[in-house]
Order: C-alpha cells, then sequence, then structure tokens
C-alpha cells in the first residue's frame, strides 16, 4: 500500500525549499523542533515542514512557527 506522503523540508528563515522526504502518513510529524542546515543562510535554521502540493501547507506553517511573546 501507498499509504505515504511527501513532505517538503523549509527553512524556517529564507523560506528555501532545502528537500523532502516521504512518511508513512500515521508517522508524520509536522511539528519539529529539529534544525536543518541552510545553504543559503550558511546557518542552522528551525526546520518547516509542510505536506507536499497543498495549500494548507500555509497554515501548518503558521501552526509550528514559535510564537514570539513580549510578556
Ligand atoms: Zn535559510
Amino acid at each position: 500500500m501507498a499509504d505515504e506522503v511527501e513532505i517538503t523540508q523549509t527553512c524556517g528563515v529564507c523560506h528555501a525549499e532545502l528537500g523532502s522526504l516521504s512518511v508513512k502518513k500515521e508517522n508524520m510529524m509536522l511539528t519539529t523542533s529539529d534544525r536543518i542546515w541552510c545553504s543559503h543562510c550558511q546557518a542552522e535554521q528551525p526546520e518547516i515542514r509542510a505536506v507536499a502540493g497543498r495549500r494548507t501547507a500555509i497554515l501548518i506553517e503558521e501552526a509550528t512557527l514559535p510564537r514570539v511573546d513580549d510578556s
């Protein structure tokens, strides 16, 4: 069964697409605290994962970005 989804890995700072991976739906994790090496930023940046080819990726992206809170 092809019950896999393609996840794109994007730099959380410059939003360059850095790669992709296929994961089983049941193991899909869109929230991650992993950092990924971005060759554009020349630094390790927070990684944004999104389901490839879906508009809803933007919503997921917003949900996974850390909120800046001044409290
Ligand atoms: Zn970057």
